[in-house]
């Protein structure tokens, strides 16, 4: 098939043209980068070949041999920039015109000796330009000729005809054309982009071999959803730290592009831009409101429940309850503040979020007053880090954002799901090893079956929850002195002793300080109508028992010498009803094995959840009496009708289908799997009739899975 090629299109692209979208053909194919899949194309207009960069979002078409060598394409979107002294073409997009063909013409690697030699001229105009970016006439002047054009398609300039002697001036006066964020990469040199500030760093000072120094970050958010990190050092700080303001859009152009610093930047973009000296940030004065204020991408707190450790992300949850400020002391001595709030949400768990320094006096502080005034705000977080030291939770970092009743729509769904059925659903947190992996489900036991069961004796942990009452609490030895220094964001804890010189040292931060911290090692007995145990509880578990910290007991006791007081606090909590999640699990005390029984969580019994479990547990026996009633009566001819009962562990005789938990589900058995947004337990359960539905639906999963599973859409 005979084609013809754009002529002259190499030498145009390289002296500046981007609009003649050219027809030429791919003459190799070469993959380069190690750490980074990159493809090197070499193009050719039948006369002269060049080297092109294939921007990485069309990897696709190299991959999926929509583009190799022979193709003819046709190129939408370029560029071309200097890299190292060399011109490379960028490929923006491209369309395929015939994908395979014999080499056209004789071509010939370009010179390009005319483009280099007029790099010193293209220099001199973009110095210019930067001296005037921070006057108001520069600013309007660039943000009108800014929203003339459209993001990536609409062309600079149109191209001379003689490209190869006047193209490199043109081109410089022209100013760059805005590409969306994503379309970011270090082998384009001339680019603008137009996005809003989602945040910015705080300025930090840094000492290092080669000096002193200062650095600021800041991250953009575009109208395509893109998003990159921005970062100043030293001179570049003070030309920009005062411009940049969280909210406002600006045009930001001339930056250096390097890879991102995972460590430090969770934004979903392999680049980050380095300003320097020649960038130009330009404010817009209009608001755009193509581009949104902040971009959330919110994980329900059931995905939090198997996030990796450390990971970044969004969460969206109600307030349930904010803890007082506590002071901590850093490694370095340094004091912070700590505070610990519970959020939930549609997904019928909760998580802890701990606030560290500012957060907790800031936003901590406003949540407490509002918290305390009897109302549950709505609060987003950006950017929280999840941990798991102890369960799972979620911890403020220096990015973090954190927004009070934000007006969005996620937040005005969670708002009404609240005010529906969420103030009165019981949540379950997955903080504090609450939920340890697998046994999502809480389990209800008597004491008596923590023997009778061998609970603890198989190789996991068993993590079950008990309604008892405090029997005797041991008052003697019910706290040690622990560490109060920072490793990362938990605190150390290790039990510490006092030297010589009356301070007290940590073996394992190998440091001494003043004041040691105190924390509970509570020896509990419980009881229920089946008999009574041992338990112990660790510092939040005894806080909650106690009602009051290690610390304040440990001083009421032996250094206030107020016996009384102490012996009131111990006395007012024997003889409380709680709800004690267990971790049992049999350890080695010498050479005798021995069950050891951790309180993981006390809660005071809710009088009003408890009777809707109850309530729950009766109802469910009621309609297994109604379903094998009716079996009797109406003999089934399948065996594979009888619903899977799983998990030996659940103690009720009755297990809905996994399939259609939520058309039935007992409060004890919540799996949020299973458990549809805004659905309560009273509404799934308010007509006996639906444990039909259940059974019928796990009958057509045991013949044909697909259907079963439309079905439990179609149920759910
Ligand atoms: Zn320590």
């Amino acid at each position: 098939m005979p084609v013809n090629l754009t002529a002259n299109a190499i030498s145009a692209i390289i002296g500046g043209d981007v609009n003649s979208k050219p027809l030429v053909q791919v003459l190799d194919v070469k993959l380069i980068g190690s750490s980074q899949e990159r493809y090197r194309l070499l193009l050719s207009d039948a006369a002269s070949t060049q080297h092109a960069m294939l921007a990485t979002q069309l990897n696709d078409r190299v991959k999926t041999g929509q583009v190799r060598a022979g193709s003819v394409v046709q190129l939408i979107d370029y560029i071309c920039s200097t890299v190292q002294n060399r011109k490379i073409i960028v490929v923006l997009n491209m369309e395929t015109i015939i994908p395979d063909c014999e080499t056209i013409g004789n071509p010939k690697m370009f010179a390009e000796s005319d483009a280099v030699a007029q790099k010193p001229v293209s220099n001199g105009v973009s110095g210019n330009s930067m001296q005037t970016t921070n006057s108001n006439t520069s600013a309007h002047k660039v943000s009108n000729n800014v929203q003339s054009f459209r993001p990536t398609v609409q062309p600079a300039y149109q191209p001379p005809p003689s490209y190869r002697n006047q193209g490199a001036i043109m081109k410089n006066e022209a100013p760059a054309r805005i590409i969306p964020i994503a379309a970011l990469n270090p082998y384009q040199g001339r680019w603008a982009i137009k996005a809003r500030v989602t945040a910015k760093g705080d300025l930090r000072r840094y000492n290092n071999a080669r000096g002193d120094g200062k650095v600021f970050s800041f991250d953009l958010l575009d109208s395509d959803g893109g998003e990159i990190r921005v970062t100043c050092f030293n001179a570049v700080v003070d030309r920009f730290y005062d411009t940049i303001e969280v909210g406002k859009v600006y045009v930001i152009s001339k930056g250096n592009l390097k890879p991102a610093q995972k460590n430090f930047n969770h934004l979903k973009n392999e680049w980050e831009i380095f300003l320097e000296t020649t960038s130009t940030v330009d404010l817009c004065p209009d608001e755009d409101p193509s581009i949104p204020r902040q971009h959330f991408d919110f994980r329900p707190i059931s995905e939090i429940e198997s996030a990796e450790n450390n990971s970044i992300l969004d969460v969206i949850g109600i307030v349930i309850s904010v803890n007082p400020s506590v002071p901590i002391m850093r490694k370095n001595g340094m004091e912070t503040q700590r505070r610990v709030l519970n959020l939930k949400d549609r997904s019928g768990l909760s998580v802890e979020l701990t606030l560290w320094g500012e957060f907790c006096n800031r936003e901590g502080q406003k949540l407490q007053e509002i918290v305390d005034s009897g109302i549950y705000p709505v609060l987003a977080v950006k950017a929280g880090k999840v941990n798991d030291f102890s369960g799972k939770s979620v911890g403020t970092i220096s990015s973090t954002q954190l927004f009070i009743n934000p007006d969005s729509s996620e937040a005005h769904a969670l708002r009404e799901w609240f005010d529906r059925v969420g103030r009165n659903t019981s949540s379950q947190s997955i903080s504090r090893d609450a939920l340890p992996g697998g046994s999502k489900n809480e389990i209800r036991k008597t004491v008596s079956q923590i023997k009778d069961e061998g609970l603890g004796r198989s190789d996991k942990p068993d993590w079950v929850t008990v309604k008892a009452t405090i029997s005797f609490i041991k008052t003697d030895n019910f706290c040690y002195t622990a560490c109060p220094l920072m490793i990362g964001d938990r605190q150390c804890s290790k039990k510490v002793t006092q030297s010589g010189s009356s301070r007290w040292q940590c073996d394992r931060c190998n440091q001494e300080f003043e004041e040691c911290d105190y924390r509970y090692l509570l020896q509990v007995q419980v009881q229920d109508h089946t008999g009574l145990t041992w338990v112990t509880a660790f510092q939040e578990s005894g806080e909650e028992i106690l009602g009051c910290s290690a610390k304040e007991l440990y001083l009421l006791k032996y250094e206030e010498d107020d016996d009384a007081r102490f012996t009131e606090t111990i006395k007012g909590c024997l003889f409380k009803q709680f709800l004690f999640r267990l971790k049992i699990k049999e350890e080695m005390y010498g050479d005798e094995q021995r069950v050891k029984i951790t309180v993981v969580k006390a809660d005071k019994v809710n009088y009003a959840a408890e009777t809707r479990y109850l309530l729950d547990l009766i109802k469910k026996f009621r309609e297994v009496k109604y379903r094998e009633e009716k079996k009797r009566r109406r003999p089934r001819i399948r065996n594979a009708s009888q619903p899977r009962l799983t998990g030996s562990k659940l103690e009720t005789p009755i297990t809905a289908p996994r399939i259609a938990t939520s058309t039935v589900p007992p409060a004890a058995m919540l799996s949020k799997k299973f458990w549809s947004d805004g659905e309560t337990p009273e509404a799934a359960s308010a007509t006996s009739g639906t444990i039909i539905e259940a059974v019928s639906a796990a009958d057509v999963a045991a013949v044909n899975p697909a259907t079963a599973l439309s079905l439990s859409e179609a149920l759910t």
